[in-house]
């Protein structure tokens, strides 16, 4: 007999908070998200889990499901590859050592850059430091929202086109672990990963056939292929792919709040999909509010 599904509908399985780059607190975003209509939303900060009990408390308040979720930050090479991870044990150990290395590395990597931004435009590390909340994740999007505070730049786009961009020289990567590693940690900790806008510039070579195999093989439940930032002919090349693989295919809005135009529910995920993600998903449970 079949369970009945206690999640409610739409459904958006990817928003940051200003645990990592997004402008609101996680109790603002699941405000929001009940505000835009959704039932179901994932916060799914960079590299962290701090956020998810405040977001479960609100949840609870707003009577909307919450999937717990992170981006966890991967690399091939100079490509980043951006792992969503949903319902994992925030408490194991393997998978919390190798987050807590790739905050550490995203911090001194922002210091650096910054340090070299500070040669050219009037911009200090304490400038940073007051466009993040204490411990968040830190990345670019706070070096722009500074470099926007001091009059660098309009706002987060622009700074990303201009200073921000790997044209302009300023541009340092981080250390963060291969996908295929990622893949098996979030796995090995009860957790469902999912590749988050694989159809973006700059990660072809990444999900090639045959590294997308490899990936099926270690876990990968699934790709993100609702989401605004992919690029029509590698995402209908994935979705042929993801039918041939047996992957799953998810929907998005990567909500970040005003720091960038995407809007809460502007992609959505299937009810069948959340359900096989919730099945296979032991380390946390969804909180049904
Ligand atoms: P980082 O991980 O520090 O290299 O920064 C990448 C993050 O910057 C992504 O997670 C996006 O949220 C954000 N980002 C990338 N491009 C843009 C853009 N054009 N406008 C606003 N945010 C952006
Ligand atoms: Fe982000
Ligand atoms: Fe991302
Ligand atoms: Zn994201």
């Amino acid at each position: 007999m079949a369970v009945a599904r206690q999640f409610q509908g739409p459904i958006d399985l990817h928003a940051h908070s200003s645990v990592s780059d997004g402008t609101e607190t996680p109790a603002e975003l699941v405000r929001a998200a009940s505000a835009a209509g959704l039932g179901t939303i994932s916060l799914t900060d960079h590299d962290s889990t701090a956020g998810w009990a405040e977001a479960s408390t609100a949840a609870r308040d707003e009577h909307l499901t919450l999937i717990p979720g992170m981006e966890f930050s991967t690399r091939v090479q100079y490509a980043s590859v951006h792992l969503l991870a949903y319902l994992f044990d925030p408490a194991d150990s393997a998978l919390l050592a190798e987050m807590t290395r790739v905050r550490a590395a995203r911090l001194s990597r922002a210091e650096q850059m910054v340090a070299r931004i500070g040669m050219d435009y009037d911009l200090s590390w304490d400038d940073v430091l007051a466009q993040t909340t204490p411990d968040a994740t830190v990345g670019r999007p706070h070096i722009a929202d500074a470099l926007v505070a001091r009059g660098h730049a309009l706002n987060r786009s622009a700074a990303f086109a201009d200073i921000l961009h790997w044209k302009a020289g300023y541009f340092q990567p981080h250390y963060a672990p291969d996908p295929l590693r990622a893949i098996e940690l979030v796995r090995a900790a009860g957790g469902v990963p999912v590749i988050a806008h694989p159809a973006t510039r700059g990660i072809g070579d990444v999900v090639s056939e045959s590294r997308l195999t490899t990936m099926a093989e270690a876990g990968l439940f699934g790709l993100e292929l609702g989401h605004r930032e992919n690029k029509p002919e590698p995402t209908a090349r994935l979705y042929e792919l993801a039918a041939k693989l047996g992957l799953l295919v998810t929907g998005s809005s990567d909500y970040h709040g005003t720091g960038k135009p995407n809007r809460l529910g502007e992609n959505t995920t299937a009810p069948e999909v959340l359900e096989r993600i919730i099945a296979e998903g032991r380390g946390s449970a969804p909180v049904y509010g």
